[in-house]
């Protein structure tokens, strides 16, 4: 009797449960991740795993655990991401790190990594870092919310800092004979920027001016601001990595090859652009001109942002709610699909709960359904999106988590075309009616057909040169022959 105790002991101390209530030796986050998650059916192959805001940053784990942790996760079809942070606790948090890259290595897996913190921030609050105003007393731009922006030809002397942080990270990797395999940034509100106000503060201040010949022009001003930025990022972050480690995906929070406009606002953004900012209009939406940064920044990936941002409901007059989301966001995750070479993965940041900026959000915007939230990632896999990263926080945790993951998982069933298929559209409807999107390959093209509205009949499609019928099949895949 009692050597059968001993032995359910022994049994319960080595299998670390992922269930709640053994309490894990992980973050709560990481937890709601793994009961969220099913074991997927089908084989992912070497394609990229999924990455979810919550599955980062474990906390203090041993190699037993972060061995269990990692397997648990990818089996789930998850990759684990840490980050690196700079300060006075860096080498403790550098150990931390360290031990899930080992379990990663070990496995075959890609050690991932969130490297947000040390690039902020660039303008710190250093007065040397302002704008000059026809005194010579330091101003800022404060058209950003919390954050003191400055003089872009001010910050020259911060990308070595910055670097050297990159750098800690990368040559400690190196060291230990771990790799880099993907590594983002969320880097937003730092650095040279030519929206909301900054057009206008740059005009006024004199070093600015010394710098832009043609500053009243605001392409002009883009086109510096952008190119600056890009370097920075380039400098600081994407080349330190990939000197080191050359086959990693290097890439930053909605940093993307375009077509020339960028359909969505940030959360930091204002509507109400000041004279000369042009736009494309479309209903009552307003979509900048943007600049293609991406090839500047030396990135390897390219990371779009398909949110549900609050505003974006009330910019379209569509009588179906959900086509008011939808639409924005196939328009974003299609600009990036056909504007990125193929062999340039494209790692999507999406959301589902609606992002609300305002204080008094109107009770007449609709949350997006959640069927039509899957659809929209169906259709985002087959218009290039090569895998998902969900960010939410915490409350949302549970069902962002469901939601991306099911759809995901669902998706390794067609592994073959994911990997090798072919985008065979990028057409968005302009009122609510049906979607077609597909990956062609060889003779065979696979398929989503979503209905916004009231047909149910066949509705013909080019794949290349040939005309295809495509059936009404609500919610399912279908593989037709070419
Ligand atoms: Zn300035």
């Amino acid at each position: 009797m009692k050597r059968i105790n001993i032995i359910a002991v022994i049994f319960i101390l080595c299998s670390t449960s992922v269930n709640a209530e053994n309490s894990p030796k992980w973050s709560k986050r990481v937890q709601t991740a793994l009961e969220n998650t099913k074991q997927l059916r089908y084989d992912r192959g070497n394609r990229l795993p999924l990455y979810l805001w919550p599955a980062m940053n474990p906390g203090k784990l041993d190699d037993t655990t972060a061995e269990y942790l990692v397997k648990e996760l990818d089996v789930r079809g998850v990759g684990l991401v840490c980050s690196w942070v700079p300060g006075e606790n860096r080498e403790e948090l550098l150990n931390q790190v360290l031990t899930v890259a080992r379990a990663q290595k070990k496995f075959g897996l890609r050690i991932n990594i969130n490297a947000t913190s040390l690039l902020y921030s660039f303008f710190n609050g250093d007065e040397q870092t302002a704008h000059i105003d026809k005194n010579g007393n330091p101003f800022w731009e404060e058209s950003f919310g919390s954050g003191k922006m400055g003089c872009p030809f001010a910050i020259d002397y911060r990308k070595k800092d910055i670097r050297s942080r990159v750098e800690y990270y990368t040559q400690a990797y190196k060291d230990a004979g771990l790799d880099v395999d993907f590594i983002f940034a969320d880097w937003e509100i730092d650095g040279p920027l030519e929206v909301n106000r900054a057009h206008e503060t740059s005009k006024h201040c004199t070093r600015c001016r010394e710098h832009i010949k043609n500053i009243d022009d605001f392409g002009t001003f883009q086109k510096v601001m952008r190119e600056m930025r890009s370097y920075l990022q380039f400098y600081a972050y994407s080349e330190p990595v990939l000197s080191r480690f050359p086959d990693a995906l290097v890439g930053n929070y909605a940093v993307y090859p375009n077509n020339g406009y960028r359909y969505w606002l940030d959360y930091f953004e204002t509507e109400d652009y000041v004279d000369g900012q042009p736009y494309l209009k479309d209903q009552g939406a307003k979509y900048r001109t943007w600049y293609n940064d991406y090839p500047l920044t030396g990135y390897t990936f390219a990371m779009p942002v398909v949110y549900t941002w609050y505003p974006t409901y009330n910019w379209y007059d569509f009588d179906n709610s959900d086509y008011r989301w939808f639409y924005n966001m196939l328009l974003v995750a299609s600009n990036v699909g056909k504007s990125t070479p193929p062999e340039i993965p494209i790692i999507s940041f999406v959301h589902w709960h609606t992002v609300v900026i305002t204080d008094k959000p109107d009770p007449a915007v609709k949350q997006m359904s959640e069927e039509s939230y899957q659809e929209l990632l169906w259709h985002m896999l087959l218009r290039g999106t090569d895998t998902f990263f969900m960010w939410c926080s915490e409350n949302e945790d549970a069902k962002e988590v469901q939601l991306v993951h099911d759809v995901y998982a669902a998706a390794q069933e067609y592994g073959e075309f994911l990997e090798k298929g072919t985008s065979i559209n990028f057409d968005v409807p302009d009122k609510p009616d049906t979607v077609i999107s597909g990956l062609a390959m060889r003779d065979r093209v696979l398929l989503r057909r979503t209905d916004f509205g009231s047909t149910h009949n066949p509705v013909d499609i080019m794949v290349g040169t040939k005309k295809i019928s495509v059936p009404y099949k609500p919610g399912v895949c279908q593989i037709i022959d070419l």
